[in-house]
């Protein structure tokens, strides 16, 4: 997969302070924000604040410091939102067969409500 980043994408904005976001936290490398539209009761975006298209371009590239804070924060929004007891779903959405709409890297932490089977048949 290639990994042009595309600085006009509209997480890129979010983290250049071009467009509002409802933080829910922020770290050294990464931010954790609501979901403009929500699939779920909670439904966070987590994305690092470096120039990263997927999770495999991000696993390539990043530093050790920046992979350590991402999958920290993670975690440490799923128990900051409770989630711990019912659990939670992480979902990453990589290039045209993930069907990822946003090109920066980002986990969708699901919650609040009975999921439903992880895939539907196409
Ligand atoms: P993808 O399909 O790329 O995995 O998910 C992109 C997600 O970004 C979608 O769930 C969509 O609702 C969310 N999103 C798109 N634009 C914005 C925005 O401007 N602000 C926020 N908070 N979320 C957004």
């Amino acid at each position: 997969m290639a990994h042009d980043y595309d600085s006009d994408n509209i997480f890129a904005k979010i983290l250049r302070g071009e467009i509002p976001n409802d933080t829910v936290k922020e770290t050294e490398h990464s931010l954790a924000f609501r979901d403009i539209q929500p699939q779920a009761p909670v439904h966070v975006l987590v994305i690092p604040k470096g120039a990263y298209v997927t999770f495999d371009h991000f696993a390539q590239e990043a530093s050790d410091a920046e992979i350590v804070d991402y999958v920290r924060l993670v975690g440490d929004i799923a128990r900051a939102e409770g989630l711990e007891e019912d659990g939670f779903r992480l979902i990453s959405n990589a290039g045209k067969t993930g069907v990822q709409e946003v090109p920066h890297l980002h986990v969708h932490i699901l919650a609040g409500r009975p999921l439903g089977r992880m895939l539907q048949k196409a």
